[in-house]
């Protein structure tokens, strides 16, 4: 099958008949904005080897690189709507590979509720990489910065930390993984949407973990002129997690997370906890926003255990 022939049988049906995606067969695809609202855009590459184990199943590359993009949205308090994919195939992917590719991206379109927009197909003689720009509908009133934490702002973090990073040692085999629990966070991340959208209004400052909890912290901190102090023994953990051996400190600097990591005023502790439960996902108070800079992370005991290395660098 030629370029054409791969997008017109594989792509188009995720269109599901978009007006302004024409099938996949013009230039450029047209988005009609929807009146009151934020047109909030995102977009983030993988690359096998690097994001992704080389042999992973086509489904699971098409479906984690859509989910880390809707965790973005997600985080921005914003509903997704469409997505366009840059796919760079290796020159001897058939279309047999390419088209499980497809039938991966068709069900998570499908389960979140969006649809594919556009984008480009190359072949190349370089490793498996995937980029998506995906994009959602946001109240304007409501679209949380990294830069609006507050001092004496409670920390949040939505579900467990860690186990995506753990996930990766499972699928690279240097841990055991009965049931393959912490394989699956890092194979299928699962973006945190509903509760994205409806703690928006009451959220300080908010963005998704993808680079280490401490290192992202670190982000919402420069970015509001901030310090944090981080409870280790608060931090949230999976059983998985916790029968690997491995401790609270040392998930704060895994990647591979997708929750939600947020601040906000302690007043708001309980909506936000009832939100929480309505959208059917766990969030824990891990610290608070302090005036000097830096972060800190404490034992039980109040000790300082801040680890040197807080994250996931692309450039180190
Ligand atoms: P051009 O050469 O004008 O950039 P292309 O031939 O690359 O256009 O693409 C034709 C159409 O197919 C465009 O609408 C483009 O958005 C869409 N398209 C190409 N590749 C993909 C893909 N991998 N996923 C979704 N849409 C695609
Ligand atoms: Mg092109």
């Amino acid at each position: 099958v030629d370029e054409f022939g791969l997008i017109a049988k594989y792509f188009s049906p995720l269109t599901k008949g978009y007006a302004g995606a024409h099938n996949l067969t013009d230039d450029a695809a047209f988005i009609t904005p929807v009146a009151g609202k934020v047109l909030t855009v995102t977009t983030d590459t993988l690359v096998e080897g690097v994001h992704f184990l080389p042999h992973t199943a086509p489904d699971l590359v098409a479906r984690k690189a859509l989910r880390v993009n809707l965790s973005d949205l997600a985080s921005k308090g914003a509903k997704p709507f469409a997505v366009m994919l840059n796919s760079v195939f290796p020159r001897d992917f058939g279309s047999d590979w390419i088209g499980r590719f497809a039938a991966g991206l068709s069900q998570d379109l499908d389960a979140f509720d969006c649809c594919l927009i556009g984008g480009d197909t190359v072949a190349s003689v370089g490793p498996l990489t995937i980029g998506i720009t995906a994009f959602g509908w946001s109240d304007p009133a409501c679209c949380p910065h990294r830069s609006g934490a507050k001092a004496q702002d409670d920390i949040w973090v939505s579900g467990t930390i860690g186990d995506g990073g753990l996930g990766l040692l499972a699928a690279q085999g240097k841990l055991p993984d009965p049931g393959g629990a912490l394989q699956s966070r890092y194979d299928l991340p699962e973006p945190r949407i509903a509760l994205g959208q409806a703690i928006a209004p009451w959220v300080s400052a908010a963005m998704d973990i993808s680079d280490g909890l401490l290192q992202d912290l670190g982000h919402i901190g420069k970015a509001s002129g901030l310090g944090a102090e981080v409870f280790v023994s608060l931090i949230p953990l999976s059983a998985s997690y916790g029968h690997s051996g491995y401790g609270g400190l040392a998930a704060l600097t895994m990647g591979d997370d997708y929750e939600l990591l947020f601040t906000a005023p302690a007043d708001h502790a309980d909506q936000l906890l009832r939100l929480a439960q309505t959208a059917n996902v766990d969030i824990t108070r891990i610290g608070r926003m302090m005036v000097p800079m830096g972060i800190i992370c404490r034992d039980q005991d109040g000790q300082d255990v801040t680890p040197l290395r807080r994250g996931w660098q692309h450039f180190s």
